[in-house]
């Protein structure tokens, strides 16, 4: 029995129209007692027109869609109200259904639902979350391929794979006389897994590409004080000026400005300070760049053209992914063959936003097609991958062939779980409490 929930699914905002949404086995019982209609015989995919009413009190005339279970977003009844998009009647409407029976939605309950009555797998779900915070028509276009089950598609044959061969060598361990077939499949191990590692290395290799268009990337611009960082990151985020987002709220700290540059969000990490500091108190600013470093995919450290070079800055960077710039480039005459130029006071980086695409290397195809790219995707198929690898050294040092099947029932498992077939009760509460009310 699934409890009927509501929630509202629109903004809490004044509007036209707001969308309010039911979900439950008796979710039609629930609305006929403050609907002018009868629901309970409702047989199909229906839309009504009538009221919403208190007893005698009207409240809103409402459009209304009844769909019947399981052809309804959760696979269960639902009903969308669509009403007048005041506060004041949402609330009114959302109050009457409570005390009619219904309860107010968890976060993502709507969603959790579909994913738990199979209606979509947990890929899908994920996307739902991301389709909505997509920053850039390219983070969407992605989102959407996994929505649909594009996404879930990539996973489905390796799944397939891993599956035949784990259940040939069941074969092998329960008519163990056949020697023969033990000595052949060990061989088979190898060379299966072997061609199954090399399709998630390419999988992974596009879900980080993915990853990157769907996220964005954080930079640091790091360097000493007075190189030009500041003027730096004006110039950057005046170039793309229209599409520049501030940052509300708490993350305000860390960030200090968003560009979408060629539909990869960049978001620039304030190492505002650095400038402020003086050479007894240097170390302040030393510890705050590495800090921004620490969290930066990407680094760009700024070297003023005009002095000698100084390694202070280059040690924290070492290790990290990063591009030197040397700045102040309009008033330095011998410039090094191999070095990269720009001024940031003129506004002239684009040398540096070219070599932020080449460092970032995002395949144009990475674009244009599904991948799994968040961080719980890709950390399963890097299991997937570890656990064939352990498969075929295992085979190729003759260990016995149960002892294989046990690290590929383990890259077995967590196809299931990429697709959230293990332990749907488990992992969906954590996922799904990401995700907003009325989803
Ligand atoms: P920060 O301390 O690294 O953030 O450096 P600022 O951006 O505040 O710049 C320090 C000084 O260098 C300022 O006077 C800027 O006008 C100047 N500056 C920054 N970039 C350039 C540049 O490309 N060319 C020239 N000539 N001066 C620059």
């Amino acid at each position: 029995m699934h409890e009927t929930i509501v929630a509202l699914a629109t903004p809490p905002l004044k509007s036209a129209l707001a969308v309010i949404r039911l979900s439950g086995d008796d979710c039609f019982d629930v609305v006929s007692k403050v609907f002018s209609q009868d629901l309970t015989k409702v047989q199909k995919r229906e839309v009504f027109i009538g009221k919403i009413v208190d007893k005698n009190n009207i409240i809103d005339e409402v459009v209304l869609i009844t769909y019947l279970s399981p052809r309804s977003f959760t696979g269960e009844n639902a009903i969308e109200i669509i009403s007048h998009g005041s506060m004041l009647i949402v609330d009114e409407i959302i109050e009457l259904l409570i005390a009619s029976g219904a309860r107010l939605a968890l976060n993502g309950e709507f969603s959790s639902r579909a994913f738990l009555n199979n209606k979509i797998d947990l890929i899908q779900a994920e996307a739902i979350n991301d389709l909505i915070n997509a920053k850039t028509r390219e983070a969407k276009k992605i989102s959407l391929y996994s929505l649909e089950g594009k996404t879930s598609n990539l996973v489905w044959p390796i799944k397939k794979e891993i599956a035949d061969l784990l259940s040939q060598i069941e074969v092998n361990i329960d008519y163990p006389e056949y020697e023969d077939i033990e000595e052949v499949s060990r061989s088979q191990v190898v060379s299966v897994c072997g061609e199954i590692v090399r399709k998630v290395a390419t999988l992974i290799r596009e879900g980080q590409q993915g990853q990157i268009i769907k996220e964005g990337v954080k930079i640091a611009i790091i360097g000493k004080p007075n190189v030009g960082k500041s003027s730096l990151l004006n110039a950057m985020i005046g170039q793309e000026k229209a599409i520049v987002t501030n940052i509300p709220g708490t993350t305000r700290d860390i960030v200090e400005g968003e560009i979408n540059l060629n539909g990869i969000t960049l978001q620039i990490l304030d190492t505002a300070g650095i400038r402020e500091v003086n050479n007894e108190i240097e170390s302040i600013g030393i510890a705050k760049a590495k800090k921004a470093t620490a969290e930066a995919d990407l680094v760009i450290l700024v070297v003023d053209a005009t002095e000698n070079d100084d390694n202070s800055f280059m040690k924290i960077v070492e290790e990290k992914k990063r591009i030197v710039v040397y700045n102040k480039s309009d008033v330095v005459k011998n410039k090094k063959s191999n070095g990269l130029y720009i001024s940031a006071l003129n506004k002239d980086i684009e040398p540096l936003l070219e070599e932020i695409i080449k460092v970032l290397a995002i395949n144009k195809e990475a674009f244009d097609q599904p991948s799994l790219n968040n961080a719980r995707q890709l950390g399963l198929l890097g299991s997937i991958k570890e656990n064939l690898l352990l498969a075929i050294k295992d085979a190729e040092n003759n260990q016995p062939i149960d002892l294989v099947s046990v690290s590929l029932l383990a890259a077995y498992n967590d196809t299931l779980e990429i697709l959230g077939e293990g332990n749907k009760n488990d992992i969906s509460e954590e996922i799904f409490s990401r995700f907003c009310v009325g989803k």
